[in-house]
């Protein structure tokens, strides 16, 4: 994720919205503008009226940093979590994303979404070892819990894995999986929203 400036307002910073109004006319938006001009056109009060950070620990005892951002469409709002390190967003980090309809409480709708970073953060999925120069991986649940993302190393053509908040290279997924070898696999994909 790269920081971009605001048509509107010249900050620069996280997940920018792009609006289109008639045929050429590009704005890039930051949250907040994009939010006070949804909030204009859906009568919508108090929407910035929440805490933007969120602390915890992951099950490791490892503290944890988010930035937490709310986004109004006209048909419901999208919270999202990004784990951030020194005020950057950690693109190979924990992100986490509900949907919560325009009617709900704001303070329930964040409280899903702490929730969801608690969950998420409750369960490791990979224990790495070194043993004789070479790396280990253990499953710990015979299973993996992660997000796809793109890898310039391999020009998008085979994705690296975000799992536990870190980033692993396809070659790695398949080496943990050599354990098993003769087991069999499930893989399925699921919404960026979903559990
Ligand atoms: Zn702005």
């Amino acid at each position: 994720m790269t920081k971009e400036s605001c048509s509107n307002c010249g900050e620069s910073t996280y997940g920018m919205v792009m609006l289109t109004d008639g045929v050429d006319q590009t704005r890039l938006l930051c949250n907040r503008c994009h939010n006070e001009e949804m909030a204009d056109l859906m009568g919508v009060d108090n929407y910035n009226d929440f805490k933007e950070t969120y602390q915890t620990k992951d099950s490791s005892g490892k503290l944890r940093n988010f930035y937490i951002q709310k986004r109004l469409f006209p048909l419901g709002v999208k919270w999202n979590a990004y784990e951030n390190k020194n005020g950057k967003v950690l693109e190979e980090g924990y992100q986490f994303l509900i949907y919560a309809k325009l009617e709900e409480n704001p303070k329930f709708s964040l409280q899903r979404l702490l929730n969801k970073i608690n969950k998420g953060l409750s369960v490791k999925y990979i224990k790495q070892k070194r043993f004789d120069g070479q790396v280990m991986y253990t499953l710990l649940h015979d299973k993996l819990v992660g997000r796809i993302e793109w890898d310039d190393d391999f020009n998008g053509q085979i994705p690296k894995v975000i799992i536990d908040g870190k980033a692993y290279t396809w070659n790695q997924v398949g080496k943990m999986l050599m354990s098993y070898e003769g087991w069999n696999l499930k893989l399925e994909i699921t919404e960026e929203g979903e559990d």
